[in-house]
């Protein structure tokens, strides 16, 4: 991971497990903006969300890396595990600023439903100027969408459709919301868990490393 002035995308989550979901937004972002890499932070658990069996911080961060093993310019990232606690978004981004990133390279990937949220961050809306924002569709949640549902962001978002590596675009003016619309899979976390524990298969869920992984430590049971 360099500090170069090339458009970085940040992907954090819980990723528990990732999924192909992930992977194919971190694609269509990589696509639609021009992305050099991808780094993919895994977070600390949100102590309240703990109400089923759950993988902790190192078999998710091991998932995370067979996942992304034969992908060159997707990396994962310990930063937020190594810290003491669960970390804010906007904590892990003015973090990379002090590692040497600009906010104006910086794309932090979400999907729209995710990102329909984001006045409930913290840090909002000064949140919105330490990066852009990548926010892709999510079946269900077309990032089209958002103008409608975040009005007072309305000015701000930009769509972003097919290819397209004009990052530069940001440099005009301040960051920047881009939508990008995109078909990633209908799969999320907790169907997998949910198929885990069922004992049902996760083919065309997961990266077949993951799914042996899963299966060989019996997690999610
Ligand atoms: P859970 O079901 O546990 O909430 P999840 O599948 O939503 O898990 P997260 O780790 O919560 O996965 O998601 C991390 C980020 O990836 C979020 O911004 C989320 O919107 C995005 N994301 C997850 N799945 C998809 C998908 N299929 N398409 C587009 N974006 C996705
Ligand atoms: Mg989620």
């Amino acid at each position: 991971m360099t500090s170069s002035h090339l458009p970085v995308g940040i992907l954090g989550g819980t990723f528990d497990p990732v999924h192909l979901g992930h992977l194919a937004a971190a694609d269509a972002a990589c696509t639609a903006l021009g992305l050099a890499e991808v780094l993919f932070i895994p977070s600390h658990h949100p102590p309240h969300r703990r109400v089923e069996p759950l993988a902790s911080g190192y078999h998710r961060f091991a998932m995370l890396a067979l996942a992304l093993a034969d992908r060159p310019r997707f990396l994962v990232s310990d930063a937020e595990l190594l810290a003491s606690a669960w970390s804010y978004t906007s904590v892990t981004l003015r973090r990379l600023h002090e590692a040497a990133f600009d906010a104006l390279q910086l794309f932090f990937i979400t999907g729209a439903d995710a990102f329909a949220e984001i006045a409930t961050w913290n840090d909002y809306p000064a949140i919105l100027d330490l990066a852009n924002f990548a926010v892709v569709s999510r079946p269900g949640h077309p990032a089209a969408g958002l103008p409608e549902q975040l009005p007072m962001l309305r000015d701000r978002m930009a769509m972003r459709q097919g290819e397209g590596a004009d990052h530069a675009a940001g440099k005009a003016g301040g960051t920047r919301i881009w939508l990008v619309q995109a078909v990633t899979p209908d799969v999320s976390s907790t169907e997998v868990r949910r198929r885990a524990r069922a004992g049902e298969p996760l083919d065309g869920l997961v990266p077949i490393a993951v799914e042996r992984y899963i299966e060989r430590h019996h997690l999610y049971r």
